[in-house]
């Protein structure tokens, strides 16, 4: 055991009702793929523990962190639109929380560590795959500036996991700023459960919305700051062409912040209705239906926040509605201004819409990779931008009048390129990357793995000479759909 982690369990304090109480299910040959330092530090653990095997102990389940109090989450929540009264944590457990060296309590949290009371049929555990394409992805997001939980370990089990064949296992260190979903809060108030949904958004506000605690009704502010967050955080999605795949209402975090990578995916050609998810037959969860079902998931929020807005229960709805309808402005203002960075444009102007949407069309249209297409807009040579399109006098005609556009701008073109550069990443953790990586790790090859890895950390800046890594899949190379991780 270790002594020096100052854990501070805000969680465990809440009612029993909230959770269950348990440890982690032991592995047999827990082994290390890989430890994020930089994160350990941040979050003020001792990073040579955690690389011991005493640390590995922990990172596997086999043993417990000094004042963690290990748990599984109630909640409940919407899959794809069909309601589920419980859910929970099947196979993650809270250890408990931290306070990192800026102040900010974390939780961290093991994920494929063991059956919970919340399984229902499943056997609580991951295999290598889901637990890898995790780890690259949401610490990719972060490097991009997407708010989302991140990876502090892998670890391999050295038990055998059962799906549709044999796999080997694998755990995630998941930490976030709250695992807190809206599926939380739906849990509370589908029971009709009002203490308990009081206390969960009592402590929502104090954890992650402290300003709204003097404001004249906490809980509206509460819901107008969820509200917030997520059009934030999809308009960055929509931006960066992330496709998240399963957006429950228990995926939704109350933070704001990107959660439960299952079968997500960077988009490579563009195309609006792109769909990776084998599950997802009705395109429900599509690239362009994201901001939607965003509003949707929001909608059920406010929903579960209604006992809570005040006695009068019209004025409640009514309270309820208004914040609701302000996402689509809120969304499109954030999406527009990414999107405005994107095309080196610091200012608004009218028509920047149609110049944005036209250019996605062409796009579209000519199956033209977003990242790279992007990245190349950015440059003073637009050869190779141009290259992409089979159309050359439809590209051409638009580039003209983004260029008037530029020149509107108060700003010089080597500053709107900067401006591009920090916009329009030349990495994203492409889909048959993370793929070749995994079909590697199962081989006992975690090299493609740790590459992906650091060829991510700066993901808007040029890597130095030629890397494969910026290159959109070879036509043998295409990972048409990706699986969830169950
Ligand atoms: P997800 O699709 O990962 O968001 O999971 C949806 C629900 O299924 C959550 O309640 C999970 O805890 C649960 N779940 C997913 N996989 C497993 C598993 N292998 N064992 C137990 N529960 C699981
Ligand atoms: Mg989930």
């Amino acid at each position: 055991m270790q002594s020096a982690i100052g854990f501070d369990n805000s969680y465990a304090r809440l009612p029993e009702r909230f959770y269950a109480r348990l440890n982690p299910k032991p592995v047999r040959q827990p082994q290390l793929i890989k430890l994020n330092e930089a994160l350990g530090e941040e979050l003020g653990l001792d990073v040579s523990y955690l690389r011991s095997d005493d640390g590995l102990a922990i990172l596997a389940g086999n043993s417990n962190f000094e004042g963690s109090d290990p748990l599984a989450m109630a909640y409940a929540g919407q899959q794809f639109g069909n309601w589920v009264p419980q859910l929970g944590d099947g196979r993650a457990l809270l250890l408990g929380e931290v306070i990192d060296v800026n102040g900010v309590r974390r939780d961290i949290q093991l994920k494929g560590s063991g059956p919970t009371p919340f399984s229902r049929m499943g056997d609580g555990r991951a295999w290598l795959g889901p637990v890898l394409r995790e780890y690259v992805v949401s610490e990719a997001m972060a490097a991009l500036g997407v708010p989302t939980t991140r990876a502090l370990a892998a670890v391999s089990t050295g038990e055998p996991v059962v799906r549709e064949e044999v796999l080997p296992g694998a755990i995630l260190t998941r930490v976030s700023k709250a695992h807190i979903r809206v599926g939380t809060f739906q849990y509370f108030a589908a029971r009709r459960d009002d203490e308990g949904l009081r206390q969960l958004a009592d402590y929502a506000i104090d954890r992650l919305y402290r300003d709204q605690m003097d404001a004249e009704n906490p809980y509206l502010g509460l819901l107008n700051c969820v509200i917030e967050a997520q059009a934030k955080l999809v308009a960055k999605w929509m931006n960066i062409g992330f496709i998240h795949g399963v957006m429950n209402t228990d995926n939704v975090s109350i933070a704001g912040e990107t959660i439960d990578y299952g079968p997500c995916a960077f988009m490579d050609e563009f195309h609006p209705d792109r769909v990776f998810s084998s599950i997802d037959q009705q395109g429900r969860y599509a690239y362009s239906n994201q901001p939607r079902i965003a509003h949707w998931n929001l909608v059920q929020f406010a929903q579960s926040l209604l006992p809570l807005l005040g006695p009068d229960e019209k004025r409640a709805v009514e309270q309820a509605q208004l914040a609701i309808n302000a996402f689509p402005g809120l969304y499109q203002n954030a999406y527009q201004s990414g999107f405005n960075a994107k095309l080196g444009l610091a200012e608004a102007k009218q028509g920047d819409a149609e110049l944005g949407n036209d250019l996605l069309a062409l796009l579209a249209d000519q199956k033209v990779d977003f990242t790279l297409a992007f990245r190349q807009l950015g440059h003073e040579d637009l050869s190779n931008f141009k290259e992409h399109f089979e159309d050359q006098n439809a590209v051409s005609a638009w580039l003209v009048r983004w260029r008037e556009r530029l020149d509107s701008e108060n700003a010089s073109l080597g500053q709107c390129r900067l401006l591009m550069q920090s916009a329009n990443p030349a990495l994203i953790p492409r889909n048959h990357r993370i793929e070749q990586a995994i079909a590697a790790a199962l081989e006992d090859n975690l090299e493609p793995f740790h590459r992906l890895c650091s060829g991510l950390e700066q993901p808007y800046q040029d890597p130095v000479g030629e890397s494969d890594l910026t290159l959109p899949p070879q036509p043998k190379e295409v990972v048409p759909h990706t699986f969830c991780g169950t």
